[in-house]
C-alpha cells in the first residue's frame, strides 16, 4: 500500500515538474529567450523522450536561431511522436523551413506537400502560407521560369520586361562574386532571386511591396529594375555571422554601398537633404524615424566612409551593427568619425 502511495506521489511530482518546465518553456518563447527554450526543452525530453511539446519547442527555437541542422533531428522526432493533425502540421512546417534553408529544396517541398494534408492551428496555417509564398512553393509560381548559376537561382515571372535575361543573370552572378570577395561569407544555400513582372503583381500575391530580402532564407524578391547588388548584399552580409544583430542605418548602408553602381555617394547624400542638417548618430539610433529617401543615400555614403577608414573594423561592425557595439569597436575614435562625417555631409 505504502509502495503504491509512494509511486502515486512520485508520478504526481514528476507530472507537476514536467508541467512547470513546459510553462517555463512557453514563457521563455514569449520573452524571445530561445537558448533558454532549448535548455528547458532538453530537460523535458530527458525525462520524457517522446514529449511532442519539448521536441517541437527545441526544433522551433533552433530554427529561429538559424541553427537549422541542429533543429532537424528534434523535428523529425516530433513528427514521429505526433498523433494529432495540428502536431503533424507544425512538425512538417518547421521541417520544411529547416530543409529549405540548408538548401535541400526537394525535401522542403515534400514537407510542404505533407503539411497541406493536415488541419493546422491558426498560427501554423499562417506560417505555412507565408513561407509557401516566400519560398516560391505556392501555386502562384507554377508558370515561373527558373535559371541557376553558381550562387543564385533566378525565378522569372512570365512577362517581365527584361529584354536580355542572360545578361541580367551574368551581371547579378558577377555582383555576388564582387560582394563576397569583400565579405567572404558562407551562405547555407544559393540565393533564390525572384524577379516580378511588376510591383502591383507582387502586392496582389505577397501583400507586400518590392524589393525586399529575407536573408535568413537567402531570398530576394525584386522589381525588374533594381540595382544589381543591393538585395544580394543583404543576403551575403547576413551570413557573415548567423547571430548577427542588424541596424537600419548600417544594414541599408551595406545595400546601397554594394549596389554595384558607380556614383559619388557623398554628393547623393547631400542632395537628399538640401535644406536640412542631419546627425549620423541620430540616424544610427533612431533610423526608423527617417524616410528611405533620406536614410538610404546617407547610409551608403557613411558605409563608404567607414570602409575607407578600416575594413576589418567595419566587418566586425557588420556582425553587430548597434551604436553600442560601434563604441566598443572604434573606442574614442567614434566621436571623431561621426563629427568628421557630419561636417562633410552638412557642408
Ligand atoms: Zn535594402
Amino acid at each position: 500500500m505504502t509502495k503504491i502511495l509512494l509511486q502515486i506521489i512520485f508520478i504526481a511530482i514528476f507530472c507537476v515538474s514536467g508541467y512547470s518546465q513546459k510553462s517555463e518553456m512557453s514563457n521563455a518563447f514569449k520573452n524571445k529567450e530561445f537558448e533558454k527554450v532549448i535548455e528547458l526543452g532538453k530537460q523535458v525530453i530527458q525525462s520524457e523522450p517522446n514529449d511532442f511539446d519539448g521536441l517541437l519547442g527545441i526544433g522551433k527555437a533552433y530554427n529561429i536561431l538559424n541553427e537549422f541542422n541542429d533543429a532537424i533531428p528534434y523535428l523529425e522526432k516530433a513528427k514521429n511522436c505526433s498523433d494529432k493533425d495540428w502536431q503533424y502540421a507544425w512538425a512538417n512546417i518547421e521541417l520544411m523551413e529547416s530543409y529549405y534553408t540548408i538548401g535541400n529544396i526537394k525535401k522542403a517541398q515534400e514537407f510542404y506537400e505533407n503539411s497541406l494534408k493536415y488541419k493546422g492551428t491558426k498560427n501554423s496555417t499562417k506560417k505555412l502560407r507565408g513561407l509557401a509564398l516566400l519560398f516560391g512553393f505556392d501555386k502562384a509560381y507554377e508558370d515561373w521560369e527558373t535559371k541557376e548559376t553558381k550562387n543564385i537561382i533566378f525565378h522569372f515571372q512570365n512577362g517581365t520586361l527584361i529584354s536580355d535575361k542572360e545578361q541580367y543573370i551574368t551581371e547579378r552572378q558577377k555582383a555576388f562574386s564582387n560582394i563576397n570577395t569583400f565579405f567572404k561569407s558562407n551562405l547555407p544555400k544559393k540565393i533564390d532571386f525572384f524577379v516580378w513582372k511588376s510591383n502591383d503583381e507582387a502586392i496582389k500575391v505577397l501583400n507586400k511591396s518590392l524589393g525586399f530580402s529575407k536573408p535568413k532564407y537567402c531570398i530576394s524578391h525584386n522589381r525588374d529594375n533594381q540595382t544589381k547588388g543591393h538585395e544580394i548584399a543583404h543576403n551575403i552580409s547576413f551570413w557573415l555571422d548567423k547571430t548577427n544583430k542588424r541596424n537600419r542605418l548600417i544594414n541599408e548602408g551595406i545595400g546601397v554601398y554594394f549596389d554595384q553602381t558607380n556614383t559619388n555617394r557623398l554628393e547623393k547624400a547631400k542632395n537628399a537633404i538640401p535644406n536640412q542638417k542631419i546627425d549620423i548618430k541620430e540616424l544610427w539610433i533612431n533610423g526608423n524615424k527617417f524616410s528611405e529617401q533620406i536614410l538610404y543615400p546617407i547610409a551608403g555614403a557613411f558605409v563608404e566612409y567607414l570602409i575607407s577608414l578600416d575594413k576589418e573594423k567595419f566587418i566586425e561592425l557588420c556582425k553587430n551593427q548597434s551604436y553600442e557595439n560601434a563604441e566598443l569597436i572604434y573606442g574614442t575614435e567614434l566621436e571623431k568619425i561621426i563629427s568628421e562625417f557630419n561636417k562633410n555631409l552638412n557642408k
